[in-house]
C-alpha cells in the first residue's frame, strides 16, 4: 500500500498529482528547483483547450512540410542541426501522423480534454482564484477569403466529434471583439474552451492549497533518482528524500532523471515563445484568439496581451531564436491596436512525444516510479486529469478515462 510520495515537478502536472494523491490519503512531497509554476506552466498561453483534438502531427501535416523547410513560416522553426544530430524523434513523429492512427489518437485527446474546463473550475474554486478563469470560449481567425472554407471544415470536423462551434464572418467578428482591426474575414468561435488570466498564479494557488492540506514543498534541484529497496531515493543537494513511490513529472526536463535509470521515454521539446504588450487604452479581448496565418495565439493576461509563437524545433537549451516571436508580434499588432512591448521575451518548451499524447503510468519494469509528462501543447489544460489517472492507478482505482493510449511501454520497453 503507498502510504508516502514524492512528486518531482511542481509545474501543472506535478501540482496536479499531489493534489490528487493528497486526496487519497497518502503523504506527498513535490520537489522542484523553482517555487512551483515559474516554468512551462507560468508561461503558456492559459487556454483550457477542451477542442484541441486534433494532434499537430496530423495527416494534413505531409502536405505542409514545403512549405515549412525554408524556416519562412511562422508556425514552425526547424534547427537543421538537431534534425540531423537526432533525426529519429523527428521521423516517429512524422511517421505517428500516418492516416492510420489519426482516429485513435482524435479519440484519446479528446477523453484527454474533454473535462478541462470543467476540472479546473473546481480546482480553481477551492483554490480560491475562480476570478482568473474565463468561459468565453477561444476564436480563431484567418486573413482571407480561403479562411471562410477552412472555418466551415474545422466547424464540421468538431461537430463529427460532438464539439459545437459557430462560424463569423467579418461583421460577426467584429460583434464579439469590437476592438480587432477588421482585417478578418473569417473567424470560428469555440465556446467550450475556457482561459486563464495567468497560468502561473493559478498554479502557485494550487500548489498553495496543497500545501494547505498539509502538502510539504521542498525547493531543491533533484541530481538523481534511484530505487532505495522497495522505494524510491530523490537525491538533492540539500538532502534525500525517500518514498513508497515517486512520480516523475518534469516536464521538458523529465527524461534527464530517467536517463541513469537506462529509461528512454523518446521526450522531445516543441520551442515556444511569448511577449507581453500593453494594449491601448479603451481596448480588449473577451477571449483568447489565434490568427491562424500569423501562427500564434493573443491572449489577454494580467500583465499584458500575451502573444505567443508557433514550434522552434531546437535543442531545448539552446539560445533563443526570435524570429517567430518577432514576426508573431508585428501580426498582432495588425491584428490589434498595441502599445508597447512589457518585460523580456519568454522562452519555453513543449514536452512531446513522438505520438503527440503523454506519458501516464507506471514504467516498465520499475515499480513504484510513475511517469506524468509530455502533455505538449495542452498540459495546463491536461494537468490536473493527468494528476487524477496517476492517483487512481497509484491506488488501485479505475481511472477517470481509459489509460491505455498514454501507457509509457508504448515507448519504454
Ligand atoms: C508557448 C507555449 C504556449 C502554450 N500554450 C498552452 C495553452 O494555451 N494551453 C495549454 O494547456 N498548454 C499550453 N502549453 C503547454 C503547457 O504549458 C505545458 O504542456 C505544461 O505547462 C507542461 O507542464 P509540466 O508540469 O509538465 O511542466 P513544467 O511546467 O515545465 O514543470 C516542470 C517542473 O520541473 C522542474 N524541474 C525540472 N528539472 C528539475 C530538477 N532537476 N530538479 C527540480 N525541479 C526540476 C521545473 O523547475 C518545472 O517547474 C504551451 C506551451 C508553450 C511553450
Amino acid at each position: 500500500m503507498t502510504r508516502k510520495a514524492l512528486v518531482l515537478g511542481a509545474g501543472m502536472v506535478g501540482v496536479s498529482c499531489a493534489l490528487a494523491l493528497q486526496k487519497r490519503g497518502i503523504t506527498v512531497t513535490l520537489i522542484d528547483r523553482k517555487p512551483p509554476g515559474r516554468e512551462t506552466s507560468y508561461g503558456n498561453a492559459g487556454v483550457l483547450a477542451a477542442s484541441s483534438i486534433a494532434p499537430l502531427n496530423n495527416p494534413s501535416l505531409y502536405a505542409k512540410i514545403a512549405g515549412y523547410l525554408g524556416n519562412r513560416h511562422p508556425a514552425l522553426n526547424l534547427s537543421w542541426r538537431r534534425a540531423f544530430s537526432r533525426p529519429g524523434w523527428l521521423l516517429r513523429f512524422l511517421w505517428e501522423a500516418r492516416p492510420s492512427q489519426g482516429a485513435a489518437r482524435i479519440a484519446a485527446l479528446q477523453a484527454l480534454t474533454a473535462s478541462t474546463v470543467e476540472r479546473h473550475r473546481a480546482l480553481m474554486t477551492e483554490a480560491g482564484v475562480s476570478h482568473r478563469l474565463r468561459e468565453t470560449g477561444t476564436l480563431k481567425l484567418w486573413r482571407t477569403e480561403a479562411g471562410h472554407e477552412a472555418a466551415r471544415a474545422e466547424h464540421d470536423f468538431l461537430k463529427s466529434h460532438g464539439i459545437e462551434s459557430q462560424i463569423l464572418d467579418r461583421q460577426g467578428i467584429s460583434g464579439i471583439e469590437p476592438s480587432l482591426n477588421p482585417i478578418f474575414p473569417a473567424g470560428l468561435l469555440i465556446p467550450c474552451v475556457g482561459s486563464v488570466d495567468s497560468p502561473g498564479a493559478v498554479t502557485e494557488a494550487y500548489a498553495a492549497l496543497f500545501a494547505e492540506r498539509g502538502g510539504r514543498i521542498e525547493q531543491a534541484a533533484i541530481t538523481g533518482l534511484a530505487r532505495n529497496g522497495k522505494g524510491w531515493r530523490a537525491s538533492t543537494a540539500s538532502g534525500s528524500f525517500d518514498a513508497d513511490i515517486a512520480v516523475v513529472a518534469l516536464g521538458p526536463w523529465s527524461g534527464d532523471l530517467l536517463k541513469p535509470l537506462g529509461i528512454d521515454p523518446k521526450l522531445d521539446v516543441e520551442r515556444g515563445y511569448h511577449r507581453h504588450l500593453k494594449p491601448d487604452a479603451g481596448t480588449g479581448l473577451s477571449r483568447p484568439i489565434y490568427d491562424v496565418d500569423g501562427a500564434y495565439y493573443m491572449a489577454p493576461m494580467e500583465q499584458g496581451f500575451r502573444v505567443t509563437s508557433g514550434v522552434d524545433l531546437s535543442f531545448r537549451d539552446a539560445p533563443d531564436q526570435h524570429r517567430q516571436i518577432d514576426g508573431a508580434t508585428a501580426a498582432a499588432r495588425e491584428a490589434f491596436p498595441l502599445g508597447e512591448v512589457v518585460g523580456e521575451t519568454w522562452r519555453g518548451a513543449r514536452p512531446t512525444l513522438p505520438d503527440s499524447l503523454p506519458m501516464i503510468g507506471e514504467a516498465p519494469r520499475n515499480p513504484g516510479l510513475w511517469l506524468a509528462f509530455g502533455n505538449q501543447h495542452i498540459g495546463f489544460s491536461t494537468g490536473p486529469i493527468t494528476g487524477e489517472m496517476i492517483a487512481a492507478m497509484v491506488c488501485g482505482e479505475k481511472p477517470p478515462i481509459d489509460p491505455t493510449p498514454f501507457r509509457p511501454g508504448r515507448y519504454i520497453r
